[in-house]
């Protein structure tokens, strides 16, 4: 072995332990000596050793129970045990239990010299071969982490061209009807409906982009503004503001407010949650039905539902709603206007908040959406804000403080 290595020597024995250092010192290696197996087992669990030569018979701390601790704590650990030829059970014993070698005493300097040099070698090999598989696992890590970022890349990609065409569509719809008036195509009288219609598709357009830009802000705009938000006074104005238009569908909204639950969170975003919940329920829900919004504690979790009598979404539906852009043919045909991407915006919200939505339907007669989010903790560091308006019994009862949004 060329290389200088850390050997050490514990035996009870000072003729033993002087001995090997005089013998290993000049080819190099740094040897220290132990002269029990406490002093040994100190030493060896303090810094590694690439070798230890180790006394089997020692009062105090036994050689095997030096082995044992030595190999617990470095698997690769190299013993060489050195044994009296009394004691040449011992050694095999001890080979059994993980020791490379032993030498029987008396021994020259050769002999003790070639079994080191193999002990080291085997050292190498050990270390190399534990590298190695190291190498390996941090290269299966990389292929796993390449993979992902390939295929989060890919859905990217499909992500924009749905977006484009989406875009698209009213643009080139807008551009037509201009198009034609300004080449002089269609009558005056006829113009106006035209124009219209131009502009309800541009309006179309608006709302695509608003809610592409809410997509897009959920999770940095979390961070920036966080404030304490009661839940149900955002839930009683999202649906004083939608009944306007439920009356004029013909469909009854009600409200179920259990508790009041305050949570640290991001108030646009409490709106988007129960707007785009509440408004779907409202749009897929035929003149005569009815709207229950609910909203309770359970055991620290605030738990938020919607509830309609509506046409409902078909199970094998039901997995691609939360999508981008997916809307059910149903849906289409009774709503015309929709992005497709309110769903998405609540699910992103949901999940930003650390929490989870659900959806259980029956076609024909009705969905419920039910979403979860972990209580925030009332919170000391807003003053005065505390107990306005709170009628829920379980308010504050919960410690769990809301995730805060992943960066
Ligand atoms: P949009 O309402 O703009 O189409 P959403 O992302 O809000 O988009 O919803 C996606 C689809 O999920 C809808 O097109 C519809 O097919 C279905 N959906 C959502 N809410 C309901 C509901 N309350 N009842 C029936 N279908 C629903």
């Amino acid at each position: 072995m060329e290389q200088s290595a850390r050997i050490l020597v514990i035996d009870d024995e000072l003729g033993m332990r002087e001995g090997c250092r005089r013998a290993l010192t000049p080819l190099g290696h740094h040897v220290e000596v132990a002269a029990d197996g406490e002093e040994g087992l100190q030493k060896a669990l303090a810094a590694p050793y690439d070798l230890v030569l180790l006394d089997v018979r020692m009062p105090k701390i036994g050689g095997m129970e030096v082995l044992e601790k030595i190999l617990a704590h470095d698997p690769d650990a190299v013993c060489i045990i050195i044994t009296g030829y009394a004691s040449i059970d011992l050694a095999i014993e001890a080979i059994k239990r993980g020791a490379y070698n032993f030498l029987s005493k008396p021994f020259d300097t050769d002999t003790l010299i070639l079994a080191v040099n193999q002990g080291l070698e085997k050292r190498r090999l050990s270390m190399e071969s534990r590298r190695l598989r190291e190498v390996e696992a941090q290269a299966a890590e990389l292929a796993r982490a390449k993979a992902e970022l390939e295929r989060l890349d890919r859905m990217k990609s499909e992500f924009m061209l749905t977006v484009a065409h989406e875009l698209r569509a009213p643009v080139t719809a807008i551009q037509g009807y201009l198009q034609i008036i300004a080449d002089g195509y269609v009558s005056a009288d006829k113009q106006r409906p035209m124009l219209l219609r131009a502009a309800e598709r541009s309006s179309e357009l608006l709302t695509l982009i608003d809610e592409l830009l809410q997509l897009a802000r959920i999770k940095g705009s979390a961070e920036v503004k966080m404030q304490e938000v009661d839940l149900a006074e955002v839930l009683e104005q999202t649906a004083s503001l939608l009944r306007v238009e439920a009356e004029r569908r013909g469909v009854n909204v009600e409200l179920q407010i259990a508790a009041r639950p305050r949570l640290r969170a991001n108030h646009d975003h409490m709106r988007q949650l129960w707007t785009n919940l509440l408004s779907n329920a409202i749009k897929y829900t035929p003149a005569g039905g009815s709207v229950r919004a609910s909203l309770e504690v359970r055991e620290g979790t605030i738990v938020g539902s919607v509830q309609d009598t509506g046409i409902g979404i078909a199970p094998d539906e039901v997995p691609r709603i939360f999508d981008e852009f997916y809307r059910t043919e149903a849906a289409k045909a009774m709503a015309a206007r929709g992005t497709g991407l309110g769903l998405a915006i609540v699910k992103r919200i949901v999940e930003t908040y650390g929490g989870t939505i659900r959806v259980e339907s029956q076609v024909g007669a009705g969905s419920t959406f039910t979403f979860a989010l972990p209580q925030a903790q009332p919170a000391t560091e807003t003053e005065g804000t505390r107990g306005s308006g709170g009628t829920g019994g379980t308010e504050g009862a919960s410690d769990t403080a809301v995730a805060p949004p992943a960066p």
